[in-house]
């Protein structure tokens, strides 16, 4: 197998851009890389695709008709079959916690001082410290920079004087898919944002990320 052609990418070389995978209904499942993708489509499994054209992917020669075939990966792929539980489990889902989605989650922001900093800067706070019995979960945790959490010490906000920016959530489903993913494409980020409630504060962060990172005029 090897890659004829790549679309959507920076360099020729770059065949990192991640598919995402959904199921038949449209419902966001995981993040694959194109070998994955290869696979699903070689075993029958993808349903239809969607989004934007990212590789077109050479494979083995067939004996009979002596013809190579040819797969292209969309961006996005609906796949045959259902997780167990499906919908139901996904509702209740809690996802993992780690810095990384926590942080993307805060859009790096110290949700103390407000200022953004790179990863390798944050730390994750937890508002109630586990020494006066907080737990470590979604709800109970914020990026912060590494002088608002010393600050902060073993006390609460409240205790250090100190307020939150905005009220930690957990992730839905889709969301969490949001967050883990390295680099999501403009097609890929809507199709997900279908899934992202409303009300969800990502989208708040979201939009602001994005002004942001307008020029400025
Ligand atoms: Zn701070």
């Amino acid at each position: 197998m090897f890659i004829d052609d790549h679309f959507g990418c920076e360099t020729a070389a770059d065949y990192s851009q991640q598919v995402l995978r959904t199921d038949v209904a449209g419902m966001p499942l995981e993040w694959i890389d194109y070998r994955d993708a290869v696979r699903l489509y070689h075993t029958e499994q993808v349903a239809y695709a969607c989004g934007s054209l990212l590789y077109r992917i050479h494979g083995g020669i067939n004996a009979r008709t002596g013809n190579r075939s040819i797969v292209e990966v969309n961006s996005i792929i609906a796949t045959v079959g259902h997780t167990p539980g499906g919908a139901e489990r996904r509702n209740r889902y809690e996802p993992p916690l780690n810095n990384k989605t926590l942080f993307k989650r805060d859009a790096n922001l110290c949700m103390y001082c407000g200022v953004r900093f790179l990863s390798r800067e944050m730390t994750r706070d937890h508002i109630r410290p586990l020494s006066q019995g907080g737990t470590d979960d979604w709800r109970n945790v914020v990026t912060a920079c590494r002088r608002c959490n010393n600050h902060k010490g073993g006390r609460t906000p409240e205790q250090a004087h100190m307020q939150l920016i905005a009220i930690p959530f957990t992730p839905n489903y889709a969301e969490y898919i949001y967050l883990k993913g390295r680099r999501v494409l403009a097609d890929q980020m809507e199709f997900l944002m279908a899934h992202i409630p409303r009300t969800s504060p990502l989208r708040h962060r979201l939009s602001l990320s994005i002004q942001e990172m307008a020029p400025a005029l």
